[in-house]
């Protein structure tokens, strides 16, 4: 049994909280506990705003989430065209940010990790990054 959604929104801070609230309606269907939806509306904020500040430092441009459901799993996937990342590795470790001045804490990806069962990156410097979580 599956679903597909496809959301494109432009990167403005107030289209974080509008993703968050589409995945967890999105997510509804699986009869989720509150805790779950809470987990991951979380881990939608976390990977939207990296889009932003990140990925389009500012600019505006598409970001991409689209929401699958495969049976009794959620997989939510968070895309940019935008600066992407050197070092996936190092990028997802806690406490590592290249922002610092931004007033981050490098603990966007420790959240995802924690709060989803799977989360897998994959960026391409100056073509963008895609976040793939599963729960
Ligand atoms: P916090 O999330 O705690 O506010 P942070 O965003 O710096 O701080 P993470 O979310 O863990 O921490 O991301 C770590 C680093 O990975 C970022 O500082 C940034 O360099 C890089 N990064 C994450 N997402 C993207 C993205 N979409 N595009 C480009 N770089 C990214
Ligand atoms: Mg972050």
């Amino acid at each position: 049994d599956t679903n597909e959604m496809t959301m494109i929104f432009e990167s403005r801070p107030v289209n974080e909280g509008l993703a968050r609230i589409a995945a967890a309606a999105f997510c509804t269907q699986l009869n989720p506990t509150l805790e779950e939806v809470s987990d991951l509306k979380t881990a939608v904020s976390e990977a939207v705003t990296n889009c932003i500040i990140h990925g389009y430092e500012g600019e505006i441009h598409k970001i991409h989430m689209t929401c699958r459901r495969q049976g009794q799993e959620i997989q939510i996937d968070i895309a940019d065209e935008g600066a992407g990342i050197e070092n996936i590795e190092k990028a997802m470790e806690p406490l590592y940010t290249t922002r610092p001045d931004k007033d981050r804490s490098g603990m966007g990806f420790t959240f995802m990790e924690a709060f989803m069962d799977q989360v897998t990156v994959e960026s391409e410097v100056g073509k963008g990054t895609i976040v793939h979580m599963k729960k």
